[in-house]
């Protein structure tokens, strides 16, 4: 299995990256306005229709040419789902580097620009020290209001033991934002309080339509971005905290569970990254040696977790029409997907015999910030 990790460092403001930043939004400009004008939004056709033409005309490394190429095109597709207008860009787009045009050292970053490659200093903090021998992949130099900052990507293949521990199962939904089938809770209220400040203050600001509002606007939004992305942190890692290596995590596969879990749920679906908390529960696990394992989630929130058959759900209650089972119904899924096998489309093929206590009521709450 493969890990991946970010680092994020400060790097000085130098004016051959910055030059190279401004030129290279240029030549992103350039393709889309090419091809906003022609109707042409494919990436291959962009190539061979602009790509030698930009490159004359802008004197830049061919790699930024083929990486801008990519951008216009992706941006040229939104814009052509929306119907929105010509696209416009900013000065200084983030700036993708890879194995051709940027070499990693421990103190410095080796990087192409449009003036030749230039030695750029760095300084990486004591704990990023473990990724050091990982294998740079890729990088992207950003430059916002606090400086010009470069994220470099790391990877390692790591070896997954065969699974021979537990085997618990990860719900995410309405009520609760997760629940593992050890009865863990992790809880939303307090986010919902969040998300509605901001919806207010978001519904107050737009009606204003004001520059400053509207700076204010992207400043907020990027806050709650932060916001949910640091709940998501803390859950997962609450979560691969209570496995060990050896042990196996399932959690749903978030296609098609529209269908599964209804209306109220999609507006959750919408409003919070529940994909984003699966992917940090998998890279969290994955770097401490526990499998996880993705599946399909058909009747994990209808069906009753003792007996298999369907029940009824009301007020966050799950009851079995058949044998009279009652608990909460996050809990009853998660209870499901711990005895979900790895193949999708398989109802309750068990793997592992999955780790679930006798007692519910020990079932405690946990708050995640
Ligand atoms: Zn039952």
């Amino acid at each position: 299995m493969r890990s991946v990790v970010t680092i994020k460092l400060k790097i000085p403001q130098k004016k051959e990256i910055l030059e190279t930043m401004e030129r290279y939004s240029e030549v992103v400009s350039f393709i889309a306005d090419k091809g906003f004008k022609s109707g042409i939004v494919n990436r291959y056709e962009l190539h061979n229709l602009f790509y030698h033409k930009t490159r004359e005309k802008f004197c830049i490394p061919s790699q930024f040419v083929i990486n801008a190429n990519r951008v216009a095109s992706q941006t040229l597709k939104s814009v052509k789902t929306n119907k929105s207008g010509k696209p416009v860009f900013k000065k200084c787009l983030p700036l993708p580097f890879d194995k051709r045009t940027f070499t990693f050292s421990f103190d410095k970053v080796r990087l192409t620009t449009v003036k030749g490659r230039i030695d750029v200093p760095i300084e990486i903090p004591e704990y990023y020290w473990k990724y050091l021998d990982w294998s740079p992949q890729t990088a992207q130099v950003i430059k916002s209001g606090r400086g010009l900052f470069i994220h470099i990507t790391f990877s390692r293949n790591i070896d997954i033991p065969c699974s021979n521990g537990k085997t618990i199962g990860i719900d995410v939904g309405i009520n609760h934002i997760a629940v593992t089938s050890e009865r863990k809770f992790f809880n939303g209220n307090k986010v919902k309080n969040h998300r509605l400040k901001f919806k207010r203050l978001r519904t107050k600001l737009q009606a204003k339509g004001t520059q400053s509002s509207k700076r204010l606007l992207r400043k907020i939004s990027g806050q709650e971005k932060r916001f949910k992305s640091w709940v998501n942190h803390n859950i997962s890692k609450q979560i691969v905290n209570t496995c060990e290596a050896g042990d196996t995590i399932i959690m749903e596969n978030l296609k098609g569970i529209r269908r599964n879990k209804g209306r109220k749920f999609n507006f959750w679906l919408h409003g919070w990254n529940f994909y984003q908390l699966q992917t940090f529960i998998n890279y969290k696990a994955v770097r401490k040696g526990i499998r996880t394992v993705k599946v399909n989630p058909y009747l994990t929130s209808q069906a009753c977790s003792k007996c298999g058959k369907l029940g009824t759900r009301s007020k966050g209650f799950f009851v079995c029409s058949h044998c009279g089972y009652s608990l909460n119904s996050d809990l009853n899924a998660s209870y499901n997907l711990a005895k979900r096998d790895s193949m999708p489309d398989h109802v309750s093929a068990a793997v592992n015999q999955p780790h679930i206590p006798d007692d519910d009521s020990k079932a405690h709450p946990v708050n995640c910030g």
